[in-house]
């Protein structure tokens, strides 16, 4: 076969990115290795301990649990099977900001549990007031989004912790995507900073890692074991994740990023993603349109579809918000000459 994958240099949709050196190494390494059947693949489950003790070391949690999943739906999908199991014969509800992954839908649905979706204030983070409003005794799980899919933005974590303990409820922060850039910020967003049971944190977005590899952390080992099923003709006794076989690249993957960045390569990184996100910002505001403030590395602004379409037909692979903005991440293959390139259609291809 001699199809080519996507190339990078005109992505700017995408919450994945090109994979580190190591990682993409690591990955071939491990390719026919399954962390699902640990008894029969002990190398790969052992780096898979390794992943979580490094995840574990970003997201602010001493002595960690969980598993590398196949993505953050993985992981989201996850903490709401585990708040559910822990409802304890109540018809649990989850309350969570309009500004939830769509993965939260999916887990409502197949899990049966009643979805609450709650608003967002006027910076585009969680109403505090609302999701007050919205939980009660049958609250499973209130979620908060620690670097949002659209907007970028951190919701007031440790309130939505005090919230969630105040009807005896769990908290999960989805960082799927901002975990790996968070920890250089000035944001309240771990489990060292909050009342948090649950997150999802990513090595394959922000974390330079092959696909899949998404992660779950749980604040307590009992937590995981809400989820175990005996799994008789494996060598080992019992599975805690959603799949079966799993991608032991991933995992593999996952661990040598990690190794080869944490922290000072993400630092650059976060560094790096950060300004090209303001220049970009910047650029977009001098051109007259009304730009989201990029508080994490992604710039929404509101072109017109016109030129959206415009520039999609260029080759820009380029998405919208669902309040129809445009979206651009500024993941670690994101350049500012690919930028200065994509400014550089925009004033051509513009239409007012
Ligand atoms: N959570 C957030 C905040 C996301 O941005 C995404 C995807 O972009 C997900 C969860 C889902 O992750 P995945 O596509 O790896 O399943």
């Amino acid at each position: 076969m001699q199809i080519e994958p996507q190339a990078f240099d005109r992505v700017l949709s995408s919450m994945c990115t090109d994979p580190h050196p190591a990682a993409r190494d690591a990955a071939e390494r491990f390719l026919a290795t399954n962390p699902g059947d640990p008894g029969t693949y002990p190398t790969v489950a052992a780096l898979e301990d390794d992943a979580i003790a490094l995840l574990g070391e970003i997201a602010g949690l001493d002595d960690p649990t969980g598993y590398i999943t196949s993505g953050g739906t993985e992981a989201n999908i996850q903490a709401v099977r585990i708040a559910r199991e822990r409802a304890d014969g109540r018809t649990p509800n989850v309350v969570m900001p309009e500004s939830g992954h769509f993965s939260f839908r999916k887990a409502a649905d197949l899990l049966g549990v009643e979805l609450r979706i709650v608003p967002t204030d006027d910076r585009q983070r969680a109403d505090l007031e609302a999701v007050r409003a919205s939980v009660d005794e049958d609250t499973a799980l209130v979620i908060g989004v620690a670097g949002t899919t659209e907007y970028g933005r951190v919701d007031p974590i440790p309130e939505l912790g005090e919230i969630a303990r105040s009807v005896g409820a769990m908290c999960h922060v989805d960082a799927a995507w901002g975990g790996f850039v968070l920890p250089f910020t000035d944001y309240d967003w771990h489990f060292d900073h909050a009342a948090v049971d649950t997150m999802a944190i990513d090595p394959h977005k922000m974390g330079q890692a092959a696909v899949p590899a998404g992660g779950l952390l749980v604040r307590d080992a009992a937590l995981l074991d809400e989820l175990a099923v005996d799994t008789p003709y494996l060598e080992s006794t019992s599975q805690a994740t959603l799949t079966g076989t799993r991608s032991g690249a991933g995992v593999a993957s996952a661990v040598a990023a990690m190794e080869e960045l944490w922290p000072e390569g993400y630092r650059r990184q976060y560094v790096r993603s950060q300004n090209n996100a303001e220049w970009l910002a910047d650029a977009l505001e001098k051109r007259g349109y009304e730009v989201a403030d990029p508080t994490l590395p992604l710039v929404a602004a509101d072109v017109p579809r016109s030129t959206f379409d415009a520039l999609r037909a260029e080759g820009w692979r380029i998405s919208r918000t669902a309040t129809d903005e445009l979206r651009i991440v500024c993941m670690p293959h994101v350049t500012r000459e690919m930028l200065a390139s994509f400014v550089g259609d925009l004033d051509r291809l513009e239409v007012r």
